[in-house]
């Protein structure tokens, strides 16, 4: 199974897929986590995708397409991923296509986060991240089991991306209007985008997406 999910910055989009994950066996591909690993390193390409991923702004179509291509073709891939934060606009969607065709693979579902802007703000500022396998927190809405404990891998440190400061979240809600919205058309007019409430809680929510997978 191929899945996308949707949503602007903050919608549970990673939330939701690390849950998928674990109940449907996929793979979930986030590329802004492929991207934060890369700019770990200390090298000229992962400053220059740092200093735009910190500005709000859209890491350029080549490098996100390239890095998908080369991803989807392991092995842990074979039962099928879900996209996380790609395609982010048009052309995206497009070499997505043409990459699924190539190999024979089919896009089973596109399910849309529907969410209102004033909480994500609250949802960015509160955000937090387990440092070793990526998983989101809420410092009120989705707190781990133990403190100071990831739920999912038991990760001791936790990271507060310089993305979700108020400056750099009003950059991406501008940059999700303008370049990632315009894809909604382009799945609405192939019939496979779903829209699910994004305001609901975050079990609701796994529930929507479970009945659209064909699995509750
Ligand atoms: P969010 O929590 O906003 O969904 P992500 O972790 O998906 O954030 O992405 C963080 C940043 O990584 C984005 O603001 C952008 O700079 C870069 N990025 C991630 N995915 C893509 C993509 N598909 N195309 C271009 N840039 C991307
Ligand atoms: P995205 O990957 O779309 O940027 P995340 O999954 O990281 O979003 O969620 C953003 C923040 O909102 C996190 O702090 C997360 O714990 C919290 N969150 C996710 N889904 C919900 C929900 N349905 N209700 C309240 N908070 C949520
Ligand atoms: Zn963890």
């Amino acid at each position: 199974m191929i899945l996308i999910l949707l949503g602007p910055p903050g919608s549970g989009k990673g939330t939701q897929a690390k849950r998928i994950e674990q109940t449907h066996g996929l793979v979930q591909l986030s590329t802004g986590d492929m991207l934060r690993a890369a700019t770990d390193s200390n090298t000229e390409f992962g400053r220059r995708v740092k200093a735009i991923m910190d500005s709000g702004q859209l890491v350029p179509d080549e490098i996100i397409v390239e890095m998908i291509d080369r991803r989807i073709v392991q092995t842990d891939c074979r039962k099928g991923f879900i996209l996380d934060g790609f395609p982010r606009t048009v052309p995206q969607a497009e070499a997505l296509d043409a990459m699924l065709a190539r190999r024979g693979l089919k896009l089973d579902h596109v399910i849309l986060l529907d969410v209102d802007e004033a909480a994500l703000i609250d949802r960015l500022s509160g955000r937090f991240t387990c440092g070793q396998c990526g998983a989101s927190y809420h410092d009120r809405y989705n707190r781990p089991k133990r403190d100071g404990v990831c739920d999912g891998c038991g990760g001791t440190e936790f990271i507060r991306r310089a993305d979700d400061r108020p400056e750099a979240v009003k950059a991406r809600f501008e940059v999700y209007r303008r370049q990632t919205a315009p894809i909604l058309p382009y799945y609405r007019e192939r019939g496979i985008l779903r829209t699910v409430d994004g305001m609901a809680d975050i079990d609701a929510v796994t529930h929507e997406i479970d009945r659209i997978l064909g699995s509750a």
